[in-house]
């Protein structure tokens, strides 16, 4: 199975380029965002729950993650592996993971991060937010919020990664078609 974490601070374009990579390696694509936010829609209590720290741009607590991840990994039908999109965001995460998929047989097989610079993400989060009408995207104390929590909590995971050799490094300015090339190049190369 090829199973892919694509990593990144939040506006990098990890959703974008997850679609665009499920497409064309028929994998199930785990955005751990887009399952709070259906949960958020549908009121349920792990939706009532995630809203009090979304909103504020705060990490949903760990345990409560990675139970629903888990949940997702099971539900999942049949495919070529996972794209992991905004999990792991802790070493706990990571861990867990490991965990996880080593209870299936299975490992990571590529961490493909997404390099943008500060100023750049705050200008694509505020217009997503005006777009879109994402609650934590409309205020920009919450995105500075959000961007320094994965300053404090979730860029320690490129070390955690980068020694593994899987681990690698993709700008993630410039147009959406190169990005994906670059991406496409990197996991063509793994599959040989
Ligand atoms: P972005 O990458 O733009 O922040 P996401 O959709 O990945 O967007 O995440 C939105 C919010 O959902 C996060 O700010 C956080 O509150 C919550 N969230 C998503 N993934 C996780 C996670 N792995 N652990 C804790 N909270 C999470």
């Amino acid at each position: 199975m090829l199973n892919i974490i694509i990593f990144g601070p939040p506006g990098c374009g990890k959703g974008t380029q997850s679609s665009l990579i499920i497409e064309k390696y028929n994998l199930n694509h785990l955005s751990t965002g887009d399952v709070f936010r259906k949960n958020i829609k549908d009121e349920s209590p792990l939706g009532k729950l995630a809203k009090k720290y979304m909103d504020q741009g705060k990490l949903v607590p760990d345990q409560v993650t990675i139970d629903m991840l888990n949940n997702e990994i099971n539900n999942c039908n049949d495919s070529n592996g996972f794209i992991f999109d905004g999990f792991p965001r802790t070493i706990d995460q990571a861990k867990s993971l490991d965990v996880l998929l080593s209870k299936k047989g299975e490992k990571i097989s590529l961490v493909l991060s997404l390099d943008v610079s500060e100023n750049e993400l705050l200008k694509r989060l505020l217009l997503r937010g005006k777009e879109s009408g994402r609650v934590d995207d409309q205020s920009e104390e919450v995105i500075k919020n959000r961007i320094d929590i994965y300053k404090k909590q979730t860029l320690v995971l490129k070390d955690y990664y980068e020694n593994s050799g899987h681990f690698f490094q993709i700008n993630g300015e410039g147009a959406i078609d190169s990005i994906t090339d670059n991406i496409f190049k990197v996991v063509d190369n793994y599959i040989e």
